[in-house]
């Protein structure tokens, strides 16, 4: 897996800031939009397709994309989805999408020019779907995880022993069950305050207290949270901050 951004809607540095975190020199302060990259027995899964995609395609020389799985329809999510185009030109066909029903509405209403029935010619094909249950991809399970984002149903998704989550703000019980024993848990992690619609660092490290994980790391984070070298080392010892074009293994 391949973080290819790791901060929140206007990224950072933040266009104008000149905070200790948008003017730091450390690499690690920097974040594209959320998204990320897993690539799995030669086939590439990416989540959400943000603003930066054409940027993060380029630096990690992304040459392909088998399969969409969105997350929300908020901008930052999914206003890079014409950049699908250069990956339908190399591989000659459409793309597999997925997301849950209020994706699927909003992306086909905001984005209606994609999903015509007679197409200009050269614009993104992706084939969307809804998935609110349990489907099989390759041979891995992938289970969608229904988080709210203030009052907004959204997908977090178990991909075997990887789970990604991002702009939650509460999860109940019974989908917390289902990233119960993933090596891996990403998860959002916004800013020291409180907000809204996005967990902060205290609501984070709450949520990782009630599941077994062996290692999480914090995305979608604001300049709000402070120098990613100091927050850091305030984490338990099993939770980090990632970072842009941090690749794990799992
Ligand atoms: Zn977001
Ligand atoms: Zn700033
Ligand atoms: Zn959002």
């Amino acid at each position: 897996m391949t973080f290819l951004g790791t901060g929140t809607s206007q990224g950072i540095p933040v266009i104008g800031c000149k905070c200790p975190v948008c003017n730091s020199s450390d690499s690690k302060d920097k974040r594209l939009r959320s998204s990320v990259l897993i690539e799995y027995q030669g086939k590439n899964i990416l989540i959400d397709t943000g603003p930066d995609l054409r940027q993060q395609s380029l630096k990690n020389n992304i040459c392909r994309i088998d399969l969409i799985l969105y997350t929300h329809a908020h901008r930052d999510h999914v206003s890079g989805i014409d950049e699908i185009r250069s990956f339908n030109f190399i591989q000659k066909s459409e793309i597999k999408g997925f997301g849950n029903s209020e994706l699927v509405n909003q992306i086909k209403k905001d984005y209606s020019y994609i999903f015509q029935k007679h197409n200009y010619p050269g614009l993104p094909r992706i084939n969307l779907e809804v998935a609110e249950k349990k489907f099989n991809y390759l041979d891995i399970d992938i289970y969608p995880i229904e988080v709210y984002h203030y009052r907004l149903r959204i997908l977090g998704y178990r991909i075997g022993e990887l789970t990604y989550i991002t702009d939650a703000k509460t999860i109940s019980n019974e989908e917390l069950k289902k990233i119960n024993g993933s090596k891996i848990l990403v998860i959002n992690c916004l800013q020291i305050n409180e907000h809204l619609s996005h967990l902060n660092l205290n609501e984070a490290l709450d949520i990782i207290e009630k599941v077994k994980v062996k290692k999480v790391f914090f995305t979608h984070i604001s300049h709000n949270l402070g120098l990613h070298k100091e927050i850091n080392k305030r984490l338990p010892k099993n939770v980090q901050l990632a970072y842009d074009n941090l690749v794990i293994e799992l």
